[in-house]
């Protein structure tokens, strides 16, 4: 038989949402009559908003007419008036439609950007972080054959993000010619980079012929102005960063499917070889473009309904967070030191739980309360001690999941 791809041996045991799954499945055949709430995955519960779902079934019906009918696009990178209104409505002219490529989702585009880089690049991951960036760079060989350590595995190295750097990492430990996963606002820890933190990462990326892939699917959760929703907005950006972005969160496209990334025409490699030149031939390889449907719905979103639409949408999941935090500065917790972070200008709500593992902390609050977070720990070992409560619920279920958190003993 033919050998497996050795990388794939690589890969850290299991992934994070499979266990939870399990131990989730395991109590609930324990306990047929509880109830249970989950407050742990990233996935978007409201349905989708009228102006939006309109569009969508609009364009629909039209391809079941001769006039409304279309295949393929002329272009994997999307429909040219969407790419123009991305530029325009969402970067405010920062990018031209040119740097502008839709696609099917950001964890697609970092599955198809990593295949530019290949196996010789190195690579740096704030921890804890999506999970994808470590474990995609190990399926393509960037990890090499080192085991994993607390520092990274081989040449995938860790940039520690807690709350002693204020989430923010040392960068000194990034190699030169690195690629390097940013994500602000932060899944997991829904911590945000300041304008002058991402110069300094920017200033950081050109000095050290780094790449940044900068992701940015929780941008439309940002509500303090003086943040920046793109990394584009930091000068000298267009020389070093890609970024990735969805139309996941903000308008509940988790099902449907599309994103966007930029790709300035600035970025090169080594050689001067544009980045473009490449990403515009892998993509053209390897996707055929993104639903037309679902672009039809992303333009929709971009229009003055569809903008207000959206906002709505994403105050409603802040509204979450926020009573998810207010539940966490309970008594019971405040007499167990825990801290709160993040869900102010992000869906998640990070929390620390002092001298208590991870796993032990969502064992309890399952056995307890019924409801399913997100160990910190399956985000990489900074964020062993952390639990991650996510925002996306219906209100009901996460009012409940917070009266019963009440009664939590730590
Ligand atoms: N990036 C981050 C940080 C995410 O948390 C997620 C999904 O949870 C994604 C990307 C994936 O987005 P998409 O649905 O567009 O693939």
């Amino acid at each position: 038989m033919i050998e497996k791809n050795p990388n794939f041996a690589n890969l850290s045991a299991g992934y994070l949402f499979p266990e939870i799954a399990k131990r989730r499945r395991a109590f609930a055949a324990a306990h047929p009559e509880a109830k249970i709430i989950s407050l742990g995955i990233g996935n978007t519960t409201e349905p989708l908003t009228p102006h939006i779902a309109k569009a969508l079934s609009d364009y629909a019906a039209g391809l079941g007419t001769k006039e409304g009918y279309t295949g393929y696009g002329d272009d994997s990178a999307g429909e040219p008036a969407f790419r123009e209104k991305i530029a325009k409505v969402l970067y405010k002219g920062l990018v031209e439609p040119s740097e502008v490529f839709v696609s099917d989702g950001a964890k697609c585009d970092v599955g198809r950007i990593q295949q530019m880089f290949g196996a010789n690049v190195a690579v740096a991951v704030q921890d804890p972080s999506y999970p994808v960036y470590v474990d995609g760079s190990v399926m393509v060989g960037a990890a090499g054959h080192a085991p994993k350590t607390d520092a990274g595995y081989g040449d995938v190295v860790y940039m520690p993000c807690l709350p002693e750097n204020n989430f923010f990492p040392d960068l000194s430990v990034v190699k030169p010619n690195s690629l390097i996963y940013f994500c602000s606002p932060n899944n997991p820890t829904g911590a945000v980079a300041s304008k002058e933190e991402l110069k300094k990462l920017v200033d950081f990326a050109n000095k050290n012929d780094c790449i940044i892939i900068f992701d940015a699917a929780y941008s439309s959760y940002i509500r303090d102005e003086s943040i920046p929703s793109t990394i584009f907005a930091v000068e000298g950006a267009k020389t070093c960063a890609i970024e990735i972005n969805s139309f996941s969160k903000p308008i509940g496209f988790t099902g449907v499917r599309l994103g966007w990334s930029i790709v300035p025409s600035a970025l090169k490699f080594a050689d001067g070889t544009p980045v473009q030149q490449i990403w515009t031939r892998l993509t053209n390889t390897f996707f055929n473009g993104a639903s037309n449907i679902a672009q039809a719905g992303g333009m929709a979103s971009l229009d003055d309904e569809g903008i207000k639409e959206t906002r709505e949408l994403t105050d409603f999941y802040l509204e979450n967070a926020r009573i998810i935090r207010d539940a966490l500065k309970g008594e019971n917790f405040a007499k167990a030191g825990v801290q709160i972070f993040g869900g102010d200008n992000a869906p998640y709500v990070w929390a620390k739980f002092p001298g208590k593992g991870s796993w032990e902390v969502f064992d309890m609050i399952l056995e307890q309360c019924n409801v399913v977070t997100t160990p910190g720990a399956g985000f990489g070992p900074a964020g062993e001690s952390f639990i991650r409560f996510s925002s996306f619920g219906h209100r009901e279920d996460v009012i409940e999941a917070t009266k019963r958190l009440a009664g939590l003993k730590l």
